[in-house]
């Protein structure tokens, strides 16, 4: 199938895609990398009049740090968060989890804005700007403004952006020097979305987690920020204590369900994450429960 006939407007400038997106409001369409767009447009789920291709405006990419801040412009590709050693130093739950977008030809061309202003809920990078309490930050016709990752996601393929609005770039605190990481996801194959997966970024001191923020991905409309990682911190972690962290996880979570996976498996997944997490990252093998490691 091919798209519905549409117009096409090369931007020359972020304002002047504000401009084209202020005139044209809900029946635009921004273009950056095309990879979940162009998919959309050719299966006719969507069928925008015109599409605005931002795709030169290269001041929107690349990756800075300053002041502690690690800022990615939206149109940073894939394989750029892959491959840069800002990230690698300052975010490498992202570097980690980038790998598993898809494949090297989507990682080429797709972007970390296109990712995030398409919000699919099975998606690695809204799980990771979540987990790394990163900004998001828009401009549109009122100006500039930034939102907690948290509030970003509003549902399925939803968030926060206006059709107006233009998602410029992420704001991440670079994790501090003591920090460590764990990303998995079950998938069918790699490069597959994920059936079910965690990404998660914690400070450990000795054996006990002074920070955990465990963002689950695959198991709800959006990344969801697991409260139930609020009660493994601070305290020694005993078998006991992430079975009542696992059943908060339960009652928190309400998987779908579709012909990858039944929601109970989705939950029983996440429950195994949850555990491959904390026995990876404190390096207790006791604490496994069958999952990744
Ligand atoms: C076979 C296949 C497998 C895939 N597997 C995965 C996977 O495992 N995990 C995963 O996360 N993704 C996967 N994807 C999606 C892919 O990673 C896309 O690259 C990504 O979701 C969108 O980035 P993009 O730059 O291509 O965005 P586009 O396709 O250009 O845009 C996506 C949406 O975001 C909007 N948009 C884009 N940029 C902006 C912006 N700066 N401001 C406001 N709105 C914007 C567009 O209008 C559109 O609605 C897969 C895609 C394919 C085709």
């Amino acid at each position: 199938m091919k798209a519905s006939a549409f117009s096409y407007a090369r931007a020359s400038s972020v304002a002047n895609t504000l401009e084209l997106l202020a005139a044209h409001g809900d029946r635009a369409k921004v273009l950056s990398g095309g990879q979940s767009l162009m998919p959309a447009m050719n299966l006719r789920l969507i069928a925008p009049e015109l599409i605005v291709d931002i795709g030169g405006l290269t001041e929107l990419r690349g990756v800075t740090v300053r002041d502690g801040i690690l800022t990615i412009g939206a149109l940073t590709r894939h394989v750029d968060l892959q491959r840069s050693p800002e990230i690698a130093v300052h975010a490498p739950l992202l570097k980690e989890a980038a790998a598993h977008v898809a494949h090297p030809a989507i990682r080429n061309r797709g972007t970390l804005g296109g990712s995030l202003a398409h919000a699919d809920p099975a998606s690695e990078l809204p799980a990771c700007m979540v987990a790394l309490n990163a900004s998001i930050i828009v401009r549109g016709p009122e100006g500039e403004r930034r939102i907690a990752a948290e509030d970003f996601f509003k549902g399925i393929y939803e968030t926060d952006l206006s059709p107006q609005e233009l998602l410029i770039a992420v704001e991440l605190p670079v994790v501090p020097k003591n920090s460590t990481h764990f990303f998995h996801e079950f998938s069918r194959r790699q490069g597959d979305y994920a059936i079910a997966g965690l990404a998660a970024q914690a400070v450990v001191a000795g054996d006990v987690f002074t920070d955990l923020r465990m963002t689950f991905f695959a198991v709800g409309d959006r990344p969801l920020l697991a409260t139930a990682a609020n009660k493994l911190v601070n305290v020694p972690i005993t078998p006991a204590g992430l079975s009542e962290a696992s059943a908060i996880l339960g009652s928190e979570l309400d998987p779908p369900e579709d012909q990858q996976a039944s929601a109970v498996m989705r939950l029983h997944l996440a429950k195994v994450l949850m555990a491959g997490c904390v026995s990876t990252l404190l390096g207790r093998p006791d604490l496994r429960v069958g999952g990744p490691g």
